[in-house]
């Protein structure tokens, strides 16, 4: 897409935000209960639609991109480097952002003087908890499985990420080693690659819109509940000041000192380039779905070639959390203040250990992470009912971590082009 294209297209998402933000500010005043209850229905339709759109195109794309990205790179025995610099950046990140979370939690103590939301008991809805407790079952074996799956036609119509890009690189892998009798699949799968960016091109013009209405159905959907929106975040307000204060430190500090040092390259002026898909992060709450946008915005507006987005951001995507994993180890901290329990060393390097495998697992899905926790908590012995602290006010802290998580892989993806084209 060109990029004045590509830039009108950055306005109309702007556009569409401010339009959602007035019209879930003013709706509820100037409409009746049932008036606005309407707009949100159409909303939560038109947000629908883009998210399917986005969705639909997913399993093609990340098949076609990682297995593009890694023949690109030539004879899969050479690039050994590549790659462990790649898992050296998502670890690395990932560390910086979990030690940040639990300085700042340590420090702001959030939870300290909540005993009372604990004493009280906290509004949990039944059916979350019962899925939640479904999860007590969840360990790392079960983590470590997840990268395989029985069947990869199962995995891609369900669209299981991991088992795909396992599958993805390892197939691309082979190809580089097969000479002429691996180019044909090879050209395959750069023309579905080729055309499935074409694709992402078409979808990106009914952003707009789409941003709107998910923006619109969700913040309107809350405004609506007994207390409105500024009563739900009330009650744990310290809390989701702390952990979207955090993140935003991780966003704006950490991440561009990434991006300059490693990447050599501007964080302002690759955070522009960006901001289509940190927006789209921020209203969509998933990674997975706005995969597609950021591979856009990586590709076609910060000019980072094919050979490192390909396969850096689909994995980063689902394997790369800074956002999440500095969530999860706040959010952690913030339960042991809250139930008055002390964390000792032993348990905060547990717990370290514990929320980087974790973040890991969660799945680019819109409160992944949420779920994850009670891996977490269980690993150091908290309760998990203190997932029903935050448990209301998680879908609005999911925009700012999600954000967070595709800001990071795409500096990832510029750190991997510099390593590739410039070593
Ligand atoms: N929603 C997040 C993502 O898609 C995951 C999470 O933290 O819940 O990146």
């Amino acid at each position: 897409m060109s990029s004045r294209h590509s830039n009108l297209i950055l306005a109309g998402i702007v556009a569409g935000l401010v339009l959602a933000a007035a019209v879930v500010v003013l709706g509820p005043r100037a409409l009746s209960a049932d008036g606005f209850r309407r707009v949100v229905v159409v909303g939560d339709v038109l947000g629908q639609f883009f998210l399917l759109a986005l969705r639909m195109i997913i399993v093609p794309l990340v098949l076609a991109s990682v297995v593009v990205g890694i023949t690109s790179l030539g004879d899969v025995r050479r690039i050994g480097g590549v790659g462990l610099r790649t898992i050296g950046f998502y670890v690395g990140t990932t560390a910086l952002a979990v030690t940040l979370g639990v300085l700042v939690v340590l420090v702001v103590q959030p939870g300290v003087g909540m005993e009372h939301l604990v004493t009280q008991g906290v509004e949990i809805d039944d059916a979350r908890m019962a899925n939640i407790r479904a999860k007590q079952d969840i360990n790392f074996g079960n983590l470590l499985l997840s990268f395989l799956s029985v069947n990869i036609v199962q995995a891609l119509a369900s669209g299981d990420m991991l088992p795909i890009i396992v599958f993805a690189l390892v197939f691309g892998g082979i190809l580089t080693t097969m000479g002429e009798r691996g180019r044909p699949l090879i050209v395959l799968f750069e023309g579905l690659n080729e055309a499935m960016m074409k694709f992402i091109g078409l979808v990106m013009w009914i952003a707009p819109v789409g941003i709107f209405g998910l923006v619109v159905a969700k913040f309107g959907e809350a405004t609506l509940q007994p207390g409105g929106l500024g009563g739900m975040i009330r009650g744990v307000g310290m809390y989701t000041g702390t952990v979207i204060g955090a993140l935003l430190v991780h966003g704006v500090v950490t991440l561009p000192l990434v991006c300059w040092l490693l990447a050599r390259r501007s964080p302002l002026a690759y955070a522009g380039a960006m901001f289509p898909a940190i927006l789209t992060a921020w209203s969509t709450a998933s990674s997975a779905a706005t995969l597609p946008v950021t591979m856009d915005c990586v590709e076609n507006r910060a000019g980072v070639s094919r050979k490192a987005a390909g396969f850096v951001l689909p994995l980063g995507a689902t394997i790369n959390m800074d956002g999440t994993a500095l969530y999860l180890a706040l959010a952690v901290v913030f339960i042991a203040q809250a139930y008055g329990i002390e964390l000792g060393p032993l348990k905060v390097l547990l717990l370290f250990i514990t929320v980087t495998l974790a973040s890991v697992g969660a799945a680019g899905v819109p409160q992944a992470g949420l779920v994850l926790m009670v891996i977490v908590l269980n690993a150091v012995g908290l309760p998990i009912e203190g997932i029903g602290l935050i448990l209301a006010v998680d879908w609005f802290v999911d925009r700012f971590r999600t954000a967070v998580n595709i800001w990071g892989d795409s500096i990832g993806a510029a750190f991997i082009e510099r390593v590739i084209c410039h070593p």
